[in-house]
């Protein structure tokens, strides 16, 4: 094959698990997907002006608040707060 996928957002060749066709995505790499995925489901989560916020216990409060500050300074989550994330997503 001569062409080589290149990810959409960060411009590096995407690794070989986009090229096994396992990625939903064949456009971005691992990390943008997983990046784009963070953003979405932050974006789609209550935030302390939503009403839904006070359906969320006082972990997920503080959880969403420290993750979106995590982001707001371009750090990606850990698989652990990756989960949680899916978890309080899930719900909403
Ligand atoms: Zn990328």
């Amino acid at each position: 094959m001569s062409d080589i996928a290149i990810c959409s957002d960060c411009k590096k060749p995407l690794g070989k698990h986009a090229q096994l066709g396992l990625l939903p995505s064949q456009e971005t790499c691992v990390a943008c997907t997983t990046a784009r995925r963070v953003k979405h489901m932050l974006a789609m989560c209550p935030d302390e002006r939503d009403h839904a916020w006070e359906g969320l216990s006082a972990f997920e409060q503080e959880f969403l608040a420290s993750v979106r500050r995590q982001v707001a300074h371009g750090r990606t989550l850990s698989e652990k707060q990756f989960q949680v994330l899916e978890r309080i997503y899930a719900r909403v």
